[in-house]
Order: C-alpha cells, then structure tokens, then sequence
C-alpha cells in the first residue's frame, strides 16, 4: 500500500485516556476482597495448637496461578494429590489476562499463541479454544509502502512474488529455507540445550544481510522477545522458529485468557484461592513447610510447596536463598488499543505488520478484528498497537498522539483520522532477560519439599512456563516417591 501524505488534525481532547500499568499485580487485588476458603486440610484439627501456628493443613501448595502454576496443578490433580492453588490476584492467567471492555476483547498486550508449542499441544483443548489464524508472514513498512514477507510452504504464490522486495536479498530468503530446515531437524531439547550466542550473532554468522536483520528480524523477532537488539539467547530464536515452522500463529476466539482459564476449568474450583497473595515461606520447620498470606491466613504443607511465580517474586519470599538472582532490565512492553467501524479498516488481511523502517516507536500492529472478528461488537474493528519498551518518560497522550502519527504515515491519514483511542496497557514486566549465558533446563528443586517453576526456569514462553510447572510437580511426585517420573 502507497502512503498518501494528508493533514491530520490530532486533538487530545479526542481520546479518552485510559491506562494501566501492570508493574506489581499487587494493584489487581479489588480492596475489599477475600480469599475464597477451601476445604482440603489433610489433617484433623490439632486442639493443643497455638493461636500463631499455621492450622490449615494441606496438600501441596502451589503459589502463583500463571500458566506454569496450572500446569503443576494439573499434574499433580492427575496423580490425585490434593492441592491449593494460590493467586495473589482476582483471578488466574498471570501475564495472560484479558479484558472485556464494551463488546472489545483487549488481551493485556499483544500475545500469540503458536499451534506447534508441544507442550501446549498435550495440555490443552484447541478445537475450544477455536483458535483463529494469522497470515504466515508479515506485512514490511519500508521505503514507504509494505512488501510482503511469507513462509513459501503455506503461501507460495506470494513468497515468490516477493523474491525481489527490499526486505532482504534472494540470498537472505534462502538462508531463512536453510534456518528452518536446520531447526527442524533437531528436537526441542537439542535447540533449548545447544550452545549460544545471542540471536543477532547468530544471524549474522548464519550470514543474513543487515538488510534483512534490520527489515525483518529485528521487529518480528524483537516483537516477540520484547528485544529489538536481539540479544536474546539463539537457543530462544531457534525454538520458536522451530514453532513458527511447525504450526500457526493464533488468537483464541474469546480472548488470550481462554488458555489458563480452560486449564483451570479442569481443577478443583475449590482448590483455587484467589486474591490470596504469599507473603513469607517456613521451610525450615520439622513439621512441613509452612506459607503466611498477606490476610494473616497461614498454610501449611506436609508434601511440599511450589513457587509458580515470577523470579523477583521468589526471590523476595525465599530472601535470598534461592540460587540464581533475576537478570535485569527484565522485558517491558506498551499496547495500545484503537477501534474504528468495521467498513472504514485499511486492508482485510489477518496478518501482521512490521516497522521496517529502523526508527520510530511502534514496532508491529495489526487488525485484531482481521484475525479474530470476535474481537469487537459487530461492525467494529479492533487495532493493535505495540511499542517495545515501557516509555515511563512520555505521558499517555503523547503516546497515542506518536501513534496515531507514525501510523497514518503507514495507512495514510484518511483511514487512521477516525481511530478512536480505547486503552492503553504499560506491561513493566513482559519477560525476564534471556540473553546468554541461560539455562533453560532449571533444575526446579530448591530443597526436597520446595520447588519453583516459571518461564525463567525454562524458555520464557507459554510452552516453556507450562514445562516448568510440570516438571516441578514431576520433582515434587518423585521426591515423594508418590509415581515414577
Ligand atoms: C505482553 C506479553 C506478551 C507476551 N507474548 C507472548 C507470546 O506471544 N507468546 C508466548 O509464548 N509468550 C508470550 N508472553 C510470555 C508468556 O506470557 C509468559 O512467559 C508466561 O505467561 C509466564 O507464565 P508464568 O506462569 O511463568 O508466570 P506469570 O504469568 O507471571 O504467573 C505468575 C503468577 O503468580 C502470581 N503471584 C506472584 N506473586 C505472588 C504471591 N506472592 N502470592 C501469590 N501469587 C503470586 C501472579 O499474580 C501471577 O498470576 C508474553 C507476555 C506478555 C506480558
């Protein structure tokens, strides 16, 4: 698409501002709320206890209900032991939360989910997440038009009509041929455990053009990692290259929360306390490990407790005893959320757009409505925008006004002038820093009866937060010596 260079007429006074800034969850917690009480002491009530000793007795308990949370839940829910599951906030997902907001479905960022993540494929139901698809490729804004980047398997015609396109040399389009076949032929352990190089030495050693690393690479892969420098580990790149090969890039009809929240539908409702947020662990204690909530409530687990949360967030319970300390700056990211009548949206497709441009400060977008129409009431459509970054400097409406800017340069300024701001979302805390050196195998033991899970333990994805959560409860079981694992 040709840019057309109109004038726009930006008033602030056309955007209700809304925004939310997701730093500490603590801020999720409604004021009033209780934790809901569950009945899965394992013990009788012990009359010669002290008023300060931790009385419910419990099964194990697994603190944090993002998805590698439910995961060691649904594990250990397979083996029939009991649990509790503990979320500080008003309801499961962690990172993967979804908002309804007048008949728009606003995920909290920009979140795919691939169809070949494998551990994803054995946990969850994708006929009723009746997952919607994206083009496989992208949209390139360069040179003041787009050029089309597609994956020659699925879109052939188009792959080859864009051969020749600015975005990378023919050389470069067959490197990506050879990249995949190379990932595709290792397994999912050979890519996580091989040896590393951040992704852009990796690139560049595989030999792409600096054409195609700052048109391409850069912002599709910088998309995902939250990292446009692409320092990220290669072992992380080949993985999800790997996935992005194998399966297709998707949106759940009602929303990126569908996930965990089909994953917790299969617990034990009573085994899943919200707005419950741990605030200290005993573990040095004979008589199991004992956890506090911020509600003066304590727990306490003669089989073993483990921490679903984010590394800060276990580093802080555990005061310094667990071994690795979080990497800082951890990966942030901003989503902005526009609507505009159905009839009045550039183009059709449900495909992604990049900035190929190397300056500016939206990074990909795309028309959420094109992938998912469900996404918005009807004749509404849905656009989304992500910037890489928190931009804690630069107030909301300088933002939206930014945007709206940079992208009528894209669209031109007739079809963006109608776009109505609805919400923006500042996500401080995306991912955690996973440049080299990383280790993507995590031992989840801290000690017998302990353990932690999360996407830093493995890769910081929703396959690998799932594989966390599951290998903890395999540790747990087997220390336990309650199944073979
Ligand atoms: C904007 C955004 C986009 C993303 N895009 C993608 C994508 O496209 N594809 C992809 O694969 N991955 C993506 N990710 C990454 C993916 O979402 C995460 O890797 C994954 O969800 C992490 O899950 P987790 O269970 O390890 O952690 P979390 O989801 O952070 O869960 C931790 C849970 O613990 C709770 N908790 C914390 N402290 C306490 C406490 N003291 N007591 C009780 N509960 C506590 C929290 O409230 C939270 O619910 C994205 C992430 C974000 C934020």
């Amino acid at each position: 698409m040709s840019v057309t260079a109109l004038s726009f007429p930006l008033s602030s006074s056309a955007f209700p501002f809304s925004s939310i800034t997701f730093k500490r969850f603590k801020s999720l917690k409604p004021p009033n709320a209780t934790s809901q009480q569950v009945s899965l002491d394992s013990s009788p009530p012990n009359e010669n206890q002290s008023p300060s000793q931790p009385s419910n007795k419990t099964g194990v308990i697994v603190v944090g209900a993002g998805l590698a949370g439910l995961a060691a839940a649904t594990r250990l829910q397979a083996e029939n032991i009991p649990f509790v599951l503990l979320e500080a906030s008003d309801a499961v997902g962690g990172r993967v939360r979804t908002d309804f907001v007048d008949g728009f479905t606003l995920d909290r960022g920009f979140q795919i989910f691939i169809t070949a993540y494998p551990e994803a494929r054995k946990l969850l139901d994708y006929d009723a997440l009746d997952l919607q698809r994206f083009y496989s490729g992208a949209q390139v804004f360069y040179g003041g038009r787009f050029h089309t980047v597609a994956d020659p398997l699925r879109h052939f015609t188009d792959a080859l009509q864009s051969l020749t396109n600015p975005i990378g040399t023919v050389i470069d389009k067959l490197l990506i041929a050879l990249t995949r076949i190379r990932v595709l032929s290792q397994s999912d352990y050979e890519l996580l455990t091989a040896n590393e190089v951040k992704t852009i030495e990796l690139l560049r050693g595989i030999g792409f053009s600096e054409s195609i690393l700052d048109r391409f690479f850069r912002p599709f892969f910088g998309g995902i990692f939250f990292d446009r420098e692409l320092e990220t580990t290669s072992r992380l790149f080949d993985f999800v290259f790997r996935c992005l090969a194998l399966g297709d890039n998707t949106l759940p009809k009602n929303g990126i929360s569908a996930i965990p929240e089909q994953l917790a539908a299969k617990l034990n409702p009573s085994s899943i306390m919200l707005n419950s947020r741990v605030i200290s662990i005993d573990y040095q204690s004979e008589q199991g490990i004992a956890v506090s909530l911020e509600s003066g409530e304590s727990l306490r687990s003669d089989l073993g407790v483990i921490l679903a949360i984010e590394e800060f967030e276990a580093a802080n319970i555990l005061a310094g005893k667990m071994v690795t300390q979080a990497k800082s700056p951890v990966r942030s990211t901003v989503c902005l959320y526009f609507s505009v009548d159905g009839d009045k949206v550039p183009v059709k497709d449900p495909v992604l757009f990049l900035n190929g441009l190397g300056r500016g400060i939206v990074n990909n977008m795309f028309f959420a409505t094109n992938v998912a129409p469900s996404y918005a009431p009807p004749g509404k459509a849905l656009v989304s925008v992500s910037l890489i970054g928190m931009y804690d400097g630069v107030a909301d409406e300088d933002l939206v006004e930014r945007v709206v800017k940079e992208l009528s340069d894209w669209f031109g300024k007739a079809a963006v002038g109608p776009w109505r701001f609805l919400r923006m979302y500042r996500i401080g805390f995306a991912q955690p820093d996973q440049c080299p050196p990383t280790d993507l195998m995590k031992d989840p033991r801290v000690k017998p009866g302990l353990y932690t899970c999360g996407d830093y333990m493995t890769s910081a994805t929703f396959d690998g937060a799932l594989v966390s959560g599951r290998r903890a409860a395999e540790a747990l079981l087997k220390d336990r010596a309650t199944v073979k694992v």
